[in-house]
């Protein structure tokens, strides 16, 4: 089969790559319908994150079922499937506690921009919907395997009530997620921090109330200045670098929750600043097989279109099209077409 390889920073090619194998018995195989790029792929492709020997990409994914092992009993081939970057048995005591990304079988996707994929722990990750849904709704699917799954995880973690204000840090696919949350998690005013115009847009659509296109302490004060004085009840940090994650905690009031998302680089909290701020804080890849069914759900329903995120798609081939547009940010997010 063909797939994704990065070779170095900037050098992501489509090439021929091991047909995947049921390993194990509780593997399944998958043929993808829909995968996509990601914001944290662009970590390695800008050389900010090492590479070492080329290796296949992508972790988001939805499929139809090829093959399953002895084991996998929950889904069958032929299925149409939806299924987390984290796998997970969601059996064990973290799984039991709600914890699927940090199951204690957990495997990381990282081979899904692909015609095929194994899907370790199988049984425990993979939700299979009741149809084959319509071409209209693969969009939306494949954000909840991963960008829609982590907003909302990120909104869970930031403590979004009915009536409070939540702040997105970050205008990337997860931030525009996390404005999708905020809102169906009922947040009164729901402010969007991002300075392009077309991102902007879709924060509105997706039910932001505010835009504040200033950076920085500038942005703290404007959010301030729409909060009495005191900052955010929630916020969520959906970037991951050490000027978001600042950012993100001085727009939070005192006694206010951030759910920090984007994967940290170079991100350092002074404890000092912490322990007197009020500000509480948790983070993480995100549980998102816990929400997988009710996302669905509001996606098949129509409810949420987080499909939207995607302004661009490519046939699977133009993989490295599809990194470049994103780094260069012509794009917001690419969907990719085997
Ligand atoms: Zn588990």
């Amino acid at each position: 089969m063909r797939g994704a390889v990065i070779h170095a920073p900037g050098d992501v090619r489509f090439e021929t790559v091991d047909d995947p194998k049921i390993e194990k018995p509780t593997d399944a195989i998958i043929r993808t319908v829909v995968t996509c790029v990601c914001g944290s792929d662009l970590w390695p492709y800008r050389g900010l994150e090492p590479i070492g020997d080329p290796h296949p990409m992508g972790h988001e994914y939805v499929g139809v079922v090829e093959e399953v092992g002895s084991e996998v009993t929950a889904v069958r081939p032929g299925q149409f499937v939806v299924g987390s970057f984290a796998t997970s048995d969601n059996t064990c005591a973290n799984c039991r506690n709600g914890w699927q990304s940090h199951c204690l079988n957990r495997v990381f996707m990282g081979t899904c921009q692909a015609e095929y994929v194994r899907i370790p722990n199988a049984q425990g990750t993979l939700v299979a919907t009741d149809e084959h849904p319509p071409e209209e709704m693969l969009p939306g699917l494949l954000a909840v395997s991963d960008v829609m799954g982590t907003g909302w995880y990120a909104a869970l973690a930031a403590e979004v009530r009915p009536g409070g204000t939540a702040v997105v840090v970050g205008d990337g696919a997860v931030g525009l997620c996390g404005v999708i949350a905020a809102k169906e998690m009922g947040a009164e005013r729901v402010i969007a921090m991002s300075r392009h115009e077309p991102r902007q847009r879709l924060a509105r659509e997706f039910g932001a109330t505010d835009i504040i296109d200033e950076r920085g302490e500038e942005g703290v004060a404007l959010v301030k200045e729409m909060t009495g004085g005191i900052g955010a009840d929630s916020v969520l940090e959906c970037v991951g670098t050490s000027q978001s994650m600042r950012q993100a905690l001085h727009a939070a009031r005192p006694g206010g929750n951030v759910g920090f998302v984007g994967v940290p680089h170079e991100v350092a909290v002074d404890g000092e600043e912490l322990f007197h701020s009020h500000v509480a804080l948790r983070g993480g890849p995100a549980p998102v097989r816990g929400y997988l069914p009710d996302l669905i759900d509001r996606v098949l329903a129509g409810h949420i279109d987080p499909g939207k995120v995607f302004d661009l798609t490519l046939p699977l081939a133009e993989v490295a099209e599809g990194y470049k547009a994103m780094d260069e940010r012509r794009a917001i997010k690419t969907l990719l077409k085997p």
